[in-house]
């Protein structure tokens, strides 16, 4: 197993980051206008671990926590956005993007290996 040199670990984790800002942003978005609780697939959904409410509109952001991300290239540490329920406890949320993490891997250092010609 190779390790990624450093620089080329804090543009995944930019990467990654901005996806999952998205990604939040837009399904505490959807959230706040759509009653329906029904939930298509690869779409964002979270459980409250206080009252284990899955009503999106309850939730809202709550700035990040540190998450480490393991991958056969490596470990990156990312700032994942955390998301709280209307109890005050937080909000487990299945981040689809984390399971595809690893295509974003490849698409850097795709970036990478392309620009050394
Ligand atoms: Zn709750």
């Amino acid at each position: 197993m190779e390790e990624l040199p450093v620089e080329l670990k804090g543009r995944v984790a930019e990467r990654l980051e901005a996806q999952l800002e998205r990604g939040v942003e837009g399904w505490l978005h959807r959230a706040g206008y759509e009653r329906r609780e029904g939930l298509e697939a690869g779409q964002q959904s979270g459980e409250c671990q206080g009252c284990g409410t899955r009503k999106a509109r309850l939730f809202w952001r709550n700035g990040h926590r540190r998450r480490q991300i393991v991958s056969q290239s490596g470990v990156v540490d990312i700032r994942l956005p955390r998301v709280v329920g209307a109890c005050g406890e937080s909000v487990a949320i299945l981040f689809t993007l984390l399971r595809t993490y690893q295509r974003l891997w490849e698409d850097v250092i795709d970036q990478i290996d392309g620009g050394r010609g």
